[in-house]
């Protein structure tokens, strides 16, 4: 599992926005001739002086494509400095500086930067200032956008499990890094149409490759069956989850027939300080029928108006642990921040368009023993969001495919060409130039990968985000460890390492680079699993690789040696250290 924290929402954010271009001609023209600053992303003082036109991107991978479309025309600066991660970069009080004087800025979009960046480059931006969220444009230059999880429903909840403080409780116990809670489903109620036995319930995690990681399955082995009326009661061990504190995950609930489900669940302290508080409750959740007719039984048996029973549809939301005054409630993310709902009061809407075939695969195997209404077919919430990092449906990593490139330089000379349109025929031409040496890399890159062996195709990284390398170029995502919110990898995720490794016979697992440093416990994974480790350029450039193509090769000639194969050419920024006897 991946549970992360600091999590921000997720609400459809195409912040996107092409404010009406000023016509700036003049003052640009004037600046074509101002010295020439070799660097993207440099840490260039700003100068409201400087004629050139100033540029802010958001990623140093953006600011170097940018910069070389703009050459002697303008400067781009990248917000988020080299080395760092987009992800969870904080916009400083230099950062809304640059902003004030650009007069373009791009951002990637896609959910890749946090919000607050994203926010600040909105609000500080002057009026009349271009701006554009690149991937979120390049489809209309024949680039491809991929979802995370391709068939995400994503017209109903997406609903995790979460710890946070919450409530009265001075101490932050969230760095000691044992400490968690322990999800655990109770008892499962279900009341359906026909035998309310076969309702079964399972909440899980597919993550870490492709293994499922049960929180609940009612039809576990050994769980007690009883009937209260026409209610099926199941209690008994069905699974549990547990989360460090202050963490949040994504799960997938299927339901097997359409009912009424009550799930009584406990979170529990473990080796937490006393301060932290276990909490119990009740989730309600209305399958494949209208969730009136439960928030109606609801209020009757709670003895309040149906007004103050919420129907949850849409949207993110969490079951949520409050360790510090030990409830359980549901947050769910709105416009307007987190909204906390109780969990008893609550129903949520699990609709008939979710009902889907059980996914393809061994791991799904639990799905098919209860399926008695539709066979082969569950009612399913999806994960729908895997990583610690990416909240939106699409993965927002486009850059890994060179082709996505060739359609972002050209979003990038359409944003420019609107800030300056006194440059539009040097924006062109130089965007030519570029999309030319973008065909040489690809090709280069086809080749490199063209070459590996098949087992080296199978790519086990730290960092969810190379989903359109892996599409572009033959690779094969087999599974990502992530660090969780510790640091440190479960004994689960080892032993699951430890299987990929052997099954697909990968000769790798590929640390990121910008986390690499962070991770010493992957590395010991490797040295367990006796394979090789790569560093990978995932988001960001660095000194051995300052530009776009520099990071693409690295990358590949990174995977070539630890496939064993010699990759040809220089591989400059490429590092594969071999796995050490043990
Ligand atoms: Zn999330
Ligand atoms: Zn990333």
């Amino acid at each position: 599992m991946a549970p992360h924290s600091g999590h921000t929402a997720g609400e459809g954010s195409h912040a996107y926005t092409r404010r009406a271009a000023l016509t700036l001609a003049s003052r640009a023209a004037a600046g074509a001739g101002a010295g020439a600053l070799a660097l993207s992303g440099c840490a260039t003082t700003v100068n409201a002086s400087s004629d050139r036109m100033h540029v802010v991107a958001t990623t140093p991978i953006l600011a170097d494509l940018a910069q070389q479309i703009a050459g002697d025309r303008a400067s781009v600066h990248s917000l988020v400095p080299a080395g760092a991660d987009p992800h969870s970069y904080e916009p400083s009080l230099r950062d809304i500086r640059d902003v004030a004087y650009a007069r373009c800025a791009l951002t990637n979009g896609l959910l890749l930067e946090q919000r607050k960046l994203t926010k600040m480059v909105e609000a500080n931006l002057p009026a009349g200032v271009v701006s554009v969220a690149v991937a979120e444009k390049i489809e209309q230059y024949g680039g491809k956008l991929e979802a995370i999880v391709e068939d995400a429903s994503l017209d109903s909840i997406w609903l995790g499990l979460r710890v946070e403080e919450g409530g009265q409780n001075e101490s932050a116990p969230a760095d000691s890094s044992e400490a968690g809670m322990r999800f655990e489903v109770q008892s499962v109620r279900a009341r359906t149409a026909t035998d309310s036995s076969n309702a079964q319930l399972a909440a899980f995690i597919t993550q870490t490759f492709g293994a499922v990681e049960m929180l609940c399955d009612s039809h576990a082995r050994g769980v007690n069956l009883t009937r209260e009326g026409d209610t099926a009661i199941r209690t008994g061990n069905m699974g549990s989850l547990e989360l460090p504190l202050q963490a949040h995950t994504h799960l997938s609930w299927a339901f097997s027939d359409a009912g009424e489900y009550a799930i009584e669940l406990s979170a529990t302290a473990v080796k937490a300080p006393e301060s932290v508080r276990s909490s119990r409750g009740t989730l309600y959740c209305a399958v494949g029928r209208d969730p009136q007719e439960l928030v109606d039984r609801l209020a009757k048996e709670q003895n309040v108006s149906a007004a103050e029973i919420k129907v949850l549809s849409a949207g993110h939301a969490d079951i949520t642990a409050r360790t510090g005054d030990g409830r359980l409630v549901l947050r769910a993310d709105s416009s307007q921040g987190a909204v906390e709902y109780e969990l008893n009061r609550t129903v949520v809407a699990v609709p008939s368009r979710t009902l889907q075939e059980v996914p393809a695969g061994g791991s799904y195997r639990f799905l098919r023993s209860g399926a008695s209404e539709h066979r082969g077919q569950v009612y399913l919430l999806a994960q729908a969001v895997l990583g610690k990092h990416v909240h939106g449906e699409i993965d927002p990593h486009i850059w890994h495919s060179v082709p996505n490139a060739k359609a972002s330089v050209q979003v990038i000379r359409d944003a420019l060409i609107s800030a300056d349109p006194a440059g539009a025929s040097e924006y062109a031409t130089r965007t030519e130039q570029v999309m030319k040496e973008l065909d040489a890399l690809d090709a280069q890159l086809r080749q490199v990968y063209g070459g590996l062996p098949e087992s080296a195709r199978n790519l086990v990284t730290t960092h969810d985000g190379y989903r359109y390398l892996a599409s572009t170029y033959g690779l094969h995502i087999a599974g990502f460890v992530s660090a969780s919110a510790s640091g440190e990898p479960s004994i689960q995720q080892r032993q699951r390492l430890r299987r990929t490794v052997e099954d697909l016979k990968v000769p790798a697992i590929y640390l990121d680079k910008s986390t690499a440093m962070r991770s010493p416990v992957l590395t010991e994974l490797a040295r367990e699993a006796q394979v090789r480790t790569g560093v990978l350029y995932s988001d960001t450039l660095d000194a051995q690789a300052p530009h776009y193509a520099q990071m693409m090769l690295a990358n590949a000639h990174t995977i070539a040696l630890c496939s064993g194969a010699s990759s040809g050419g220089d591989s400059s920024g490429a590092s594969c250290s071999e796995a050490s006897a043990s």
